[in-house]
């Protein structure tokens, strides 16, 4: 280009040196202007990418907030909300996997049903208030004797409780709900302000086996309750394995 602008400036009669000075100018002009073009494309393109980058952190923390949220109504949807314990509906389906679970890899599996035994009488006595803060304090003592990773405590109705135990054996089960009954004594929760020697128990009945194909939630739970039926005929604070 440079080179036309000379010859056109010599077509038109200039000298050599004026032709070459011309050219040289309007070569920087050129320049200049590709420049400054090429600075604005730039500035332009900066604030798009800020933009961009901006954009990109606010749909990550909003990504993050849905996750944390979702995760929240998650836990709120399997949780009993006075013992924060697990609720009935995550019962059904925890017991579903841990059957199917215990018959593919024939390992043991025990429901253990709890009522707690003459439950209305400490709402009539001591107030339906004290009733809320007793269920709690059971529930935290069943949690707190119940704590391995592979142990599920849920409230499954007002004063009713189902612990699930996977892979113990007969023994041992019958071991931990000796213990259960005894933290229970021990919490030393009465059932009337002015009797301070009767003190609330709880009542059991239990299925524990390796379980049989045909052995199904209902079916299991019905044995359980079956005994839990035994356990209050019997006299209550009993826990019923047959
Ligand atoms: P049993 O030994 O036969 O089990 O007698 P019980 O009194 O424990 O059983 P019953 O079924 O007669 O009474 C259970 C009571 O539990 C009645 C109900 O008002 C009370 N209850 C159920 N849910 C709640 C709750 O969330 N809070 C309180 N405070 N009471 C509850
Ligand atoms: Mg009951
Ligand atoms: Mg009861």
């Amino acid at each position: 280009m440079r080179l036309a602008l000379i010859l056109q400036s010599l077509n038109q009669g200039k000298k050599i040196d004026e032709a070459v000075s011309e050219a040289n100018e309007h070569e920087n002009e050129s320049m200049k202007n590709l420049v400054e073009t090429i600075l604005s494309m730039y500035d332009h393109l900066s604030l798009k990418t800020i933009s961009l980058i901006r954009e990109k952190k606010a749909r990550i923390q909003a990504e993050t907030e849905l996750l944390e949220t979702n995760k929240k109504l998650e836990e709120l949807s399997i949780t009993d909300q006075l013992t924060n314990l697990y609720n009935r509906r995550h019962f059904d389906k925890v017991f579903k996997r841990e059957l199917k679970k215990a018959k593919r890899n024939k390992t043991f599996l025990s429901l253990i049903l709890i009522d707690i035994d003459f439950f209305k009488k400490i709402n009539d006595t001591r107030g339906h208030i004290v009733g809320d803060k007793v269920l709690q304090e059971v529930a935290i003592c069943l949690r707190n004797t119940c704590k391995r990773p592979s142990d599920f405590v849920f409230r499954v109705g007002g004063e009713e409780f189902i612990i699930l135990i996977t892979d113990e054996d007969y023994k041992s089960i019958v071991s931990l709900t000796q213990i259960l009954q005894n933290n229970i004594k021990n919490l030393e929760i009465p059932y009337e302000k002015k009797n301070l020697k009767d003190f609330l128990t709880i009542s059991g009945g239990v299925a524990c086996s390796v379980p049989l194909q045909e052995d199904t939630v209902d079916s299991i739970v019905k044995i359980a309750d079956n005994r839990l039926y035994k356990a209050k005929e019997n006299g209550r604070n009993k826990i019923v394995f047959e």
